[in-house]
C-alpha cells in the first residue's frame, strides 16, 4: 500500500515541461495529496493563467503515478490560494540558478518588472549589471536578460503575485 509520503516522492520526479530541471514539487504547485485504497487524489495549483503546460503536467502526473502505483489517479486544479513565485522552494530556486535562469527576486516584487530599472542578478556571475533584452524569454513566463559583466544572456523567471 502506498502512502502519501511515497506519492510526494514520486511527484518530485514529475518535471515542469517548460523548465525541465524543476519538479512540480520544487515549483510549489502540489497542494494536496491523498490516498485511498482505490485511488490517488492530487490537487495542483495552476501557475500562470492559461499556461498550456498545466494540461501537460496533469497528464504527466497521471501517467507517472499510474505506472508507479497501479491505482486510479485523479488530478484536480485548486485555484485557492493563487500560486505566486514565492511558492517555489529554496531548492527549486537554486536549481533554476544552476540551470542558468535567474530565480524570482523577492525584493523586486513591488517594482514594475517591465521596467528596465529592475536589476536582476546574473545567475552565472552574480553581477547586478544586467540589462533587459526582451520582456519575453523562451516562454511568456520569463524575461530575457543579458549580463553586462560576463556577457552571458539568460532568462529571468518573472515574479508573479
Ligand atoms: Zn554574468
Amino acid at each position: 500500500m502506498v502512502i502519501e509520503k511515497d506519492i510526494w516522492n514520486y511527484l518530485k520526479e514529475v518535471f515542469d515541461p517548460e523548465i525541465p530541471v524543476l519538479s512540480i514539487v520544487d515549483l510549489g504547485i502540489v497542494q494536496k495529496v491523498s490516498v485511498t485504497p482505490e485511488s490517488i487524489n492530487i490537487s495542483i495549483i495552476p501557475t500562470y493563467t492559461a499556461c498550456p503546460a498545466m494540461k501537460r503536467i496533469e497528464d504527466d502526473i497521471i501517467e507517472y503515478l499510474k505506472k508507479k502505483c497501479n491505482l486510479d489517479v485523479k488530478v484536480e486544479l485548486a485555484y485557492k490560494p493563487a500560486w505566486t513565485t514565492d511558492f517555489i522552494t529554496d531548492e527549486g530556486k537554486q536549481k533554476l540558478k544552476d540551470y542558468g535562469i535567474a530565480p524570482p527576486e523577492e525584493e523586486l516584487e513591488k517594482t514594475n518588472l517591465f521596467q528596465e530599472l529592475v536589476k536582476v542578478r546574473c545567475p552565472k556571475c552574480n553581477s547586478k549589471f544586467t540589462k533587459l533584452v526582451s520582456q519575453f524569454g523562451s516562454t511568456a513566463c520569463k524575461a530575457h536578460y543579458k549580463c553586462e559583466k560576463c556577457l552571458e544572456p539568460f532568462d529571468y523567471f518573472k515574479c508573479l503575485k
